[in-house]
């Protein structure tokens, strides 16, 4: 069976968020099923100098406005999958954010650049670029891949099937209608029931009418989002849909994430927790925190936004230094966030330390060195960090929400009890619930014995790609 997975986004060539890591991992898991998984992604600058044997495959032409639109192949970097990518200098070759320009605003053109990856997308789905290579399933990522199933269903005898996945509702893709004229795509289109949505057009509203099926990345978020709290306006479409919604939970690459990766100061492993001693004497060194703190130390790894009930932590973080505990943030995000915690490092030195930035070595020295990682998020589709804390033996404290309700088992008396909790989980989005859950782990914190018994039980959990690839391709195979 043959898979064509189109993305904006590709770790580590090109990252913003989770969506990278997932678009991945799942390829190259699927490969070892047996599958011909292949992807396509834009030629984005950091894409075109990070793959291997990058060869001119088909000249496309002209298209959305760049002159110039070449279909290259290759393979990527580590898992050596093939891929194809669009090489549209006009478009795509513009340094930073794959997103955003330096000025901050998306960028102008956005809705050709990603009608041009989906409208590509559709013609090596029809056989016409790659002559050696036709997809049974497509399978789109997100908005920036919402038009893929718009421009298959211009061709009448289109054989491939869609999937469509949502990995952040939040991001639709709304642009202008009068783009529409720039998109190729029948005006009959333009109607509450295909892409309008309230006076504009959504690529991800697109992509939720017209793909086979739709998925999301975990079993709570694919309910959630049946509702209008969480729905983002959508939920009616969703609902609609609801018999070809699913959730698939994101899975972990353990050869990147586990304690002995070559980032962190001292390898460990469940039969011996000495090494994340070091790791976290390490980590305070070197955010310069104090070594002499009673209390655990915090840590997050996270766009610092109020999706991530960032604005909550800083509401509650006298709470957390009245436990005698300590805070590192690794992050950039909203400005007025960014500025909180920066104050709150100024005026606690040795117990809070921030680092604004984007670090993937760092990030890994957070996750060994703290002894809790907190995801305290208003909406978390599946959320990666949290799965990754757990192979680390620092335990997750998230908020019961999408696939963080998922994937962390509270520390109840109960759960303790019969030795399945792996973190601490709380409620409601307020931060007299996440600060009554952070003195709570303050206190398991004292009792050694049991915190460790806590920790080796997350270590062992098995979020890797096999279970997730498997539940994909039982999917493609009903398609
Ligand atoms: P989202 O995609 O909503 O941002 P996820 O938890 O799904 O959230 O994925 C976030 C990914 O980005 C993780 O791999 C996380 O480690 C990484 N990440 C987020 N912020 C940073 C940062 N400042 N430095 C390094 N990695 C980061």
């Amino acid at each position: 069976m043959r898979i064509l997975h189109v993305a904006s986004e590709i770790y580590p060539l090109v990252k913003t968020g989770g969506l990278a890591d997932v678009v991945a991992a799942l390829p190259p898991a699927l490969v070892k099923r047996g599958l011909d998984a292949r992807v396509l992604v834009p030629g984005l600058p950091g894409i075109l100098k990070g793959m291997s044997d990058l060869k001119p495959l088909t000249r496309i032409g002209p298209a959305f406005g760049a002159a110039v639109v070449t279909l290259l192949s290759g393979r990527l970097p580590d898992s050596g999958v093939q891929a194809y990518v669009i090489d549209a200098p006009f478009l795509y070759r513009r340094e930073g954010n794959p997103y955003v320009g330096p000025d901050g605003h998306d960028w102008s053109d956005n809705h050709r650049r990603f009608a041009l990856l989906g409208w590509v997308a559709a013609h090596i789905a029809s056989g016409e670029l790659d002559p050696d290579w036709q997809p049974d399933v497509v399978h789109a990522h997100d908005w920036h891949t919402g038009l893929v199933p718009v421009y298959m269903a211009q061709n009448p005898g289109m054989k491939a099937a869609t999937v469509f996945t949502v990995h952040n509702l939040a991001f639709r893709g709304i642009f202008s209608l009068d783009c529409h004229a720039e998109l190729g795509l029948p005006t009959r289109k333009l109607t509450p029931h295909g892409i309008e949505f309230h006076g504009k057009l959504s690529f991800m509203k697109a992509g939720l009418v017209y793909s086979n099926r739709i998925t999301t990345v975990s079993p709570t978020y694919a309910r959630e989002i049946r509702t209008p709290e969480f729905g983002c306006g959508l939920e009616g479409v969703l609902r609609d849909r609801g018999v070809d919604l699913s959730g698939i939970l994101n899975g972990v690459d353990y050869e990147i994430w586990n304690p002995d990766d070559p980032a962190i100061a001292q390898s460990y492993s469940t039969d011996n927790l000495d090494g994340k001693i070091a790791c976290k004497s390490a980590l305070q060194r070197e955010l310069g925190l104090s070594d002499k703190a009673i209390g655990p130390l915090f840590a997050v790894v996270s766009r610092l936004t109020s999706q991530k009930g960032m604005d909550l932590l800083l509401a509650a973080l006298p709470d957390l230094l009245r436990e005698g505990a300590q805070l590192a943030v690794l992050g950039t995000g909203e400005g007025d966030l960014e500025a909180g915690f920066q104050y709150a490092a100024s005026a606690n030195p040795e117990n809070v330390a921030v680092h604004i930035g984007y670090d993937e070595t760092m990030s890994h020295r957070f996750m060994a060195g703290a002894d809790i990682f907190l995801v305290p998020s208003r909406f978390e589709p599946c959320g990666l960090t949290q799965l990754y804390a757990l192979r680390y033996g620092t335990l997750p404290l998230v908020r019961r929400v999408g696939g963080l309700a998922d994937t962390v088992v509270d520390a109840t008396a109960e759960n303790l009890q019969a030795d399945c909790a792996t973190g601490f989980v709380f409620n409601d989005a307020v931060r007299q619930a996440l600060g009554a859950r952070i003195r709570e782990a303050c206190i398991l914190y004292h009792d050694k014995a049991t915190w460790q018994k806590v920790q080796r039980r997350a270590m062992v959990q098995d979020y890797s790609w096999d279970d997730s690839a498997a539940n994909y391709e039982a999917l493609y195979r009903s398609l």
